[in-house]
């Protein structure tokens, strides 16, 4: 495992400075490497907003019902993979194993910091951590604060390295996730889950036509260690008219 930290760190270094540019065109700008005070190099997940909004009306066991489908990317612009290890249970019909969160020291040092299970997701058919993001539906009306409609409530996810900022450097990353030996989001990397992927949306069946806000929060507990915890919240505006749906700009 210590392999991955003097990687880590390189790409950390190439990144200093750099823009990432996700697939949405948002500009995040790359702060220069950043170690915390005791010298740990950890990651920094940023959120883009929600991408490929889309309507579906869904006749189904529980009715006629109009859900709001979007795509998430969680990236990783800090000075240190995510690096996520799980117990290895004895019995391979265990679905719910210990998650860690693996940091490493500038020097190679390790130190693993409980943050929350692995569970086996029979649609996914691998291992996601318990709690790694949030959805947050809020509705807008002139004058007024914005007003909580509908939560998705904890989401799970496995983590990958799945999408290369086109300013990161081409190295190779291990690709290997989603199991519960060991899950990375590389320095520079983004993590997608599509607006197809199962649980990627929202029931709006009752909700009236109009302006909303989808905020979208990585690690909503704060249980992952980061170098900033401040910055793991987007938010896309957006205009509902049955069943069609476009992102407004600010
Ligand atoms: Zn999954």
């Amino acid at each position: 495992m210590k392999a991955s930290a003097p990687r880590g760190w390189m790409a950390a270094l190439l990144l200093a400075g750099a823009l990432l540019l996700s697939g949405e065109g948002q500009r995040l700008a790359v702060p220069p490497v950043r170690v915390d005070e005791d010298g740990w190099l950890l990651p920094d997940l940023v959120v883009s907003p929600a991408a490929h909004l889309w309507v579906e009306v869904r006749d189904d066991e529980k009715g006629n019902r109009r859900l709001l489908h979007f795509a998430t990317t969680v990236w990783n612009y800090g000075s240190g993979p995510l690096e996520l290890v799980g117990d290895v249970p004895d019995d391979p019909a265990v679905s719910r194993v210990r998650a860690w969160q693996r940091v490493t020291r500038r020097g190679g040092a390790t130190m693993d910091l409980r943050v929350g299970d692995f569970v086996y997701h029979p649609a996914h058919q691998h291992w996601h951590l318990n709690t790694f993001a949030r959805y947050d539906l809020y509705a807008l009306a002139d004058g007024r604060p914005p007003r909580l409609v509908r939560t998705s409530g904890k989401v799970t996810f496995c983590i990958l390295s799945s999408d290369r900022a086109p300013t990161t450097p081409v190295y190779p990353v291990d690709q290997e996730g989603c199991g519960l030996r060991r899950q990375v989001l590389e320095p520079g990397w983004g993590d997608t889950y599509g607006s197809y992927t199962p649980g990627q949306d929202i029931d709006v069946t009752s909700l009236p036509d109009g302006e909303y806000e989808l905020r979208t929060t990585a690690d909503p507990e704060g249980a992952l260690r980061e170098l900033d915890e401040d910055d793991n919240v987007s938010v896309t505006r957006l205009l509902l008219t049955g069943p069609s749906v476009r992102p407004l700009m600010e």
